[in-house]
């Protein structure tokens, strides 16, 4: 046997707006509650495992050919789930995939964005996006929230004037503040970004609703304006209120048009059949697996008043309005030591978000009270 180990590090042509950076990551470590990406703390049950391992059975024996490229039969159980949860009906040639909605939003930077174009969004938000305009070599401007985490349309339109974006992603609810945009403003940007001129076409507008399904009663989905919009992308994950963030399906819903662009750029077969069918066998039990979400909303709102209940250093603990599976709260002096006790007392969260706040995502009842407990002892609440 050779050995092919080299010594480190080597010297190799790394592109020089890549030197240095370090591969995108929270901590993955095995402790008993994990509260820090914002997965659903309830795994697919025994009936959805049973389908979908149908479902994959019958896929294998046929793996020795590609998967279908265009995944029909994919896109049209998405879009009949859609409909079900917006209530608003688009043609399966309307929707998009990839392996985890990560790849979709590549394929929106691969398709619109690139050398000599930008792309914004507003800060704080997912920091997945800087990285998506770096690697599409897009420059990347973040826009600013209002210090109650709101996008004030004026703030935005002003920002979109100013930076002539190819691409603008609008998060909501955001991550990782938990907010949710109102339909004026995203009607508002949707509007100034069919203003612009960007190579004789208007710019393109992202709603990125991964925690979309966690959203408060009454709060509308941007799917209601995918009609109004053809530069308008509305892209949602099976990885947050599906629990199926092990399978690595994410998609979009859009005109025709914007999604024929996507399939310019996508790499031939991206989407396996083993992806396919996992995804089929959970659309399949959408219901029981989306059961949920109600409990984890609830759990969130009791998350949200508890936090604010407490006393740290003399002041009420702030905690973000959420429309989603997370709540941000703090602020604390030092968030890292608070990070790292919650971690010495087995509760992983998330050190992200504005200096002094912290990340906490919603999980069982078990693990919301093991928080608490930390969190008091750790604060001193
Ligand atoms: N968008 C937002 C706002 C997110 O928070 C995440 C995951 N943390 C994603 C997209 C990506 O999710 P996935 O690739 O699992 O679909």
């Amino acid at each position: 046997m050779i050995s092919a180990a080299t010594p480190q590090p080597v010297n190799l042509p790394i592109r020089p707006d890549l030197a240095g950076e370090s591969p995108y990551g929270a901590p993955q470590l095995d402790v008993p509650h994990l509260l820090n990406v914002n997965e659903n703390p309830y795994g697919p049950g025994p009936e959805v495992v049973a389908t979908i391992t149908e479902l994959v059975t019958a896929a294998a024996a046929g793996l020795n050919r590609y998967p279908d490229r265009d995944f029909p039969a994919l896109r049209q159980d998405l879009a009949d789930y859609l409909a079900r949860e917006s209530g608003v009906r688009v043609a399966k040639e309307q929707i998009w995939a990839a392996n985890g909605s990560n790849e979709v939003m590549l394929h929106i930077m691969q398709a619109f964005g690139g050398p000599g174009r930008t792309a914004l969004s507003f800060a704080p938000t997912y920091s997945m996006y800087p990285e998506y305009a770096r690697d599409t070599h897009t420059t990347w401007v973040a826009g600013r929230r209002e210090s109650d985490f709101t996008l004030d349309a004026e703030v935005a339109i002003a920002t979109i004037r100013e930076h002539q974006p190819s691409v603008i992603i609008l998060t909501s609810p955001n991550n990782p503040t938990g907010t949710a945009l109102t339909t004026d403003v995203i009607v508002a940007v949707c509007e100034a970004a069919l203003e612009l001129d960007i190579d004789g076409a208007p710019a393109v507008v992202v709603v990125d609703e991964a925690y979309g399904e966690f959203r408060r009663a009454g709060v509308p989905s941007a799917m209601e304006l995918l009609a109004r919009f053809p530069n308008l992308a509305v892209s949602r994950t099976m990885s947050k209120a599906f629990a199926l963030a092990g399978a690595r399906v994410g998609y979009l819903a859009a005109s025709q048009g914007f999604v024929d662009a996507l399939r310019v750029v996508r790499l031939p077969y991206h989407l396996s059949a083993v992806t396919q069918a996992t995804a089929r066998g959970a659309l399949a039990h959408a219901t029981t697996l989306l059961a949920t979400v109600d409990s984890l909303r609830a759990e969130r709102d009791a998350t949200v008043a508890w936090l604010r209940a407490q006393t740290y250093q003399g002041s009420p603990l702030q905690a973000a309005e959420s429309d989603s599976n997370f709540v941000l709260f703090g602020t604390f002096d030092d968030r890292h030591a608070v990070w790292q006790g919650l971690l010495d007392r087995g509760v992983l969260i998330r050190e992200t978000g504005p200096e002094g706040w912290l990340r906490v995502s919603i999980g069982t009842p078990q693990d919301m009270d093991a928080f608490k407990d930390a969190l008091v002892e750790v604060a001193g609440l």
